[in-house]
């Protein structure tokens, strides 16, 4: 193939391509796999019979329904879906927004594609314009969209350790710099692979950051409240004029419609709806039209609130319960671990301090036993200020280098029915013990 440079960067063997292509390689086999690596939600009773309950109700006004699967929408979203948003932020956190401040994607990955595009690469001043994340480890779907792979600049965080089993990153301000090609800075909250929460403090000084800078502050809430709601401790949403925050409906349950939500002054939502008619035509109808009934009644408020954040919060627990007794505690350890205090998302992000080898071996260790998890390498991405690095893709290249924490961690997805969690929990015990006992 005759590539472009773009088409180059799209197709190269990027690490996560590797790691996607063992994720299938690994699940073709008749053995039962235990598949703790990917970032699938639950499948929740309870919002199964919603999601059925809607779709009936759809079928049953035969107009409606055949202009939602018949037409398109507007590259913006289905005006009907974004009033229902807009008014129900308004409701519930006084925003003052109206539709203007509300953008369908499909799936906010996309949202994120179009963005992180739209404020990085080399601009007509020449410089080249990047994208600061404040706290490493972040979300590895971030790392390989950029078309230009320097585009990204990552901060290590601060750990504060909790007690001798569980820490908590926070934002180093000391060490965080933002260069004077930034353009955005961005953020998951929850953070998906950490499960950590930024604090309101954390959020409010980035947001006078920003705001000193002239640069947006993107802040994803995939798993955020007020929906889904996989969130374990108080964290007020925020939003203003300089905010650019998205939202899903992936993790409330319906991943498969393709819907992601961004709300956003009203220039930034114009830009995101043109390049959306460029990327996509239009979204994807059948998550908004299933969905913005809940949205007008306040009803997805309430099942965020009182069946996936309870159904969740269970699950981690449940999973933190295994750790416990698989790994021991105290002077019981098996070995040094921490893991991160899981305060949301769908993940227990899991430390081996020390491990005589990398969380890599430990990876393809597991995958002998029918256990996947995501090593946490591909995590860490970005240029680092002052440090070696040519920064951008998650390929293992030397952004971040030298810090071994990033091959110390490993993420685990606790969604998946208890029982499997806890074997690939028990699994991940004896092969962290043999790598100590071989070293
Ligand atoms: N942001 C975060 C933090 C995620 O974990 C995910 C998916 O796992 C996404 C964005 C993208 O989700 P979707 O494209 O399904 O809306």
């Amino acid at each position: 193939m005759k590539l472009s440079r773009l088409g180059s960067r799209f197709t190269t063997d990027t690490g996560i391509l590797q790691l996607m292509d063992d994720l299938g390689s690994a699940l073709s086999g008749d053995e039962r796999k235990y598949m703790l690596g990917g970032g699938n939600p639950a499948l929740i009773p309870e919002m199964a019979a919603v999601w059925r309950r809607e779709m009936r109700a759809l079928l049953d006004r035969p107009d409606e329904f055949d202009r939602v699967i018949g037409q398109y929408d507007t590259p913006q979203g289905r005006p009907r879906f974004l009033k229902a948003v807009s008014d129900m932020l308004n409701r519930e956190f006084g925003w003052g927004i109206s539709e203007r401040n509300v953008a369908v994607t499909n799936g906010s990955q996309t949202a994120f594609f179009m963005a992180l595009n739209l404020f990085s690469g080399p601009a007509d001043d020449g410089t080249t314009r990047k994208i600061v994340f404040p706290l490493m480890p972040e979300y590895i779907g971030y790392a390989d969209q950029p078309a230009d792979t320097r585009a990204f600049v990552g901060t290590r965080p601060k750990i504060e350790q909790i007690n001798e089993h569980t820490h908590k990153y926070h934002i180093d301000f000391d060490a965080l710099e933002i260069p004077d090609d930034a353009s955005a800075i961005c953020v998951s909250r929850p953070t998906n692979p950490s499960g950590n929460v930024l604090t309101n403090d954390e959020i409010a000084r980035l947001d006078e950051i920003a705001r000193r800078h002239q640069i947006p502050l993107v802040v994803d809430n995939a798993y955020g409240t007020p929906f889904p709601d996989v969130i374990f401790v108080d964290a007020d949403p925020t939003w203003n004029e300089n905010t650019i925050l998205t939202m899903s409906l992936s993790k409330i349950g319906l991943p498969s419609t393709r819907t992601g939500i961004v709300i956003a002054r009203e220039e930034i939502i114009r830009a995101l709806s043109a390049m959306n008619a460029i990327l996509s035509l239009a979204n994807g109808t059948v998550g908004q039209a299933l969905t913005e009934r809940l949205f007008e009644s306040g009803e997805i408020l309430r099942l965020s609130k009182n069946v996936v954040q309870p159904y969740y919060r269970r699950k981690a627990h449940a999973a933190r319960e295994s750790v416990r007794r698989h790994f021991g505690e105290g002077d019981g350890a098996r070995f040094p671990y921490s893991v991160h205090r899981c305060e949301g998302s769908l993940f227990l992000w899991i430390w081996f301090k020390d491990l005589p080898g990398t969380t890599m071996q430990l990876y393809d260790r597991l995958k002998t036993r029918d256990v996947v998890v995501v090593p946490g390498r591909y995590f860490f991405f970005g240029d680092n200020p002052g440090r070696d690095g040519d920064g951008g893709a998650s390929d293992g290249g030397t952004g971040l280098e030298p810090w071994e924490h990033r091959d110390r961690c490993i993420r685990v997805n606790y969604a998946m029915a208890e029982e499997d969690v806890d074997h690939g929990i028990s699994v991940i015990a004896d092969e962290v013990t043999n790598m100590w006992r071989n070293a």
